[in-house]
């Protein structure tokens, strides 16, 4: 079987640059093993942990030149931000974003948090603009989200919190069993009238405050629930990733994954990429555990298998190595230094990633190959946690790749 080009890896990034490269016309194929990150990650994304005021222009100064978004460069991040906006609103996913520098989401401990991209029905504060009163309002029995953490966090930052208990009796029959009763599942009862009378019950609650925040627990496939649930409260409202699994997550990831198949990409999951064939320095294809001996050809492979977590990078107490082609690895010292045990520490294995050259493509045995690149958490080089860069290098990495990729073709 042949392709245009074939990504290994159906997460954010494996996605976005599946989606850009089909809206072209090419023929992709993306072969996935199992969840993404997406299913636990909050639905608004990091480009950069910077401060209110300072503009991602002077952040990215401060990056070192081995940072992924170092190597796609200041200008290139600018026009390709304003793209992945446009590609978002074609998958029917609005995302609300500020191009040029941070908005503030309230995380599940109340804490202000900044961001870049945030679907539509997230907070979109700026610290000076916070709502006076706000109601927090949980649901009943549900363990994965504390409105009592939230409205202490909001407390702290000068907010008269205010918090309620709601429920509706298409949620009993769950509660009776806790481990039911978890985000997905409410979402899946949590629809028609049932929120009707859920938004009765909160309203009920609200008559004095300026704002109302909930638990994300609407809209499992699209955003119908979602919009039914804010338009019946009767004060602005918005809501606040729970523990995982994230219903956001988990519509972003079904939505673009739906809208690569509507393109006419061929979508695999389930599946593992085994290995691949090298001739002459590029990629000639690749094989999958489920489909033995059956080889797939193409132009261009992607590695978008993402970091230790998606299983896109491997370690043993000798070694870290990437498991398809046994790729170059960006990696120092030994097993010792690869972790610091005080956990709040930088920890050094999360800047641990494939070694690539400044257009992203990956190498083997000190050579370049010409046809093949890395996206994503795969890449080396940008402790996500320390500067806040989490979904950002995945959605640029893939954009640029895809990018360069339709640039040559044409
Ligand atoms: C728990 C958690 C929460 C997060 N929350 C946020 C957040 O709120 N905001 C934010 O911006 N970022 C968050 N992140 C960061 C997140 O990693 C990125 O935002 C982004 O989703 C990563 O996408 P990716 O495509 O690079 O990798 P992944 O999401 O890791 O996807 C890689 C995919 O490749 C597949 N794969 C791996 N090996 C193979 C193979 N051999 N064959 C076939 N398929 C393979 C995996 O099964 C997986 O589906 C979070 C990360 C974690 C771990």
């Amino acid at each position: 079987m042949r392709f245009d080009d074939i990504i290994i890896g159906g997460g954010l990034s494996g996605l976005l640059c599946g989606i850009s490269l089909a809206e072209t016309g090419r023929k992709c194929l993306i072969v996935s093993q199992g969840q993404s990150t997406l299913n636990f990650s909050s639905g608004a994304l990091e480009f950069l942990a910077c401060e209110e005021g300072v503009s991602y222009e002077q952040a990215l100064k401060s990056l070192p030149g081995s940072h992924p978004y170092s190597k796609i460069g200041a200008e290139h991040l600018f026009v390709l931000r304003a793209e992945a906006a446009g590609l978002f609103e074609r998958a029917g996913i609005p995302m609300r974003s500020d191009i040029r520098c941070n908005h503030w989401r309230i995380t599940p401990l109340g804490v202000l948090k900044p961001v870049w991209m945030s679907l539509s029905e997230m907070t979109f504060f700026s610290k000076k603009d916070l709502p006076e009163k706000i109601l927090v309002a949980g649901i009943k029995g549900f363990l994965d989200f504390n409105a009592s953490f939230v409205a202490s966090g909001l407390s702290e930052a000068g907010v008269d919190a205010k918090v309620c208990e709601v429920s509706v009796r298409e949620l009993d029959e769950l509660r009776d069993n806790a481990s039911e009763f978890r985000s997905a599942n409410l979402a899946r009862a949590l629809d028609g009238y049932a929120i009707d009378r859920l938004a009765e019950a909160i309203n009920a609650e609200s008559p004095e405050v300026d704002y109302i925040l909930l638990p994300a627990v609407f809209g499992l496939e699209n955003g119908k629930s979602v919009e039914r649930m804010l338009s019946k409260l009767d004060k602005p409202a918005a809501l606040i990733p729970t523990m995982a699994p994230s219903v956001p997550g988990i519509r972003l990831q079904k939505l673009l994954k739906k809208r690569f198949v509507a393109l006419g990409g061929t979508f695999i999951s389930g599946d593992n990429v085994i290995s691949a064939e090298v001739n002459g320095g590029r990629i000639d294809s690749i094989r999958t555990e489920r489909h033995g001996d059956t080889r797939f050809l193409a132009e261009n492979v992607i590695f978008a298998t993402g970091s230790f977590f998606s299983n896109g990078l491997k370690a043993t107490p000798e070694e870290i190595f990437e498991p398809i082609l046994h790729l170059d690895v960006d990696y120092s010292g030994s097993h010792g230094d690869w972790f610091n045990e005080d956990v709040y520490a930088v920890q050094p294995y999360l800047s641990f990633g494939v070694k690539t050259d400044d257009s992203l493509r990956v190498s083997l045995g000190g050579k370049t190959l010409e046809n093949a690149w890395a996206v994503g958490q795969l890449l080396s080089g940008s402790l996500p946690l320390k500067s806040g860069c989490l979904g950002g290098v995945s959605v640029l990495s893939a954009l640029y790749v895809a990018g360069q990729i339709k640039l040559a073709a044409q």
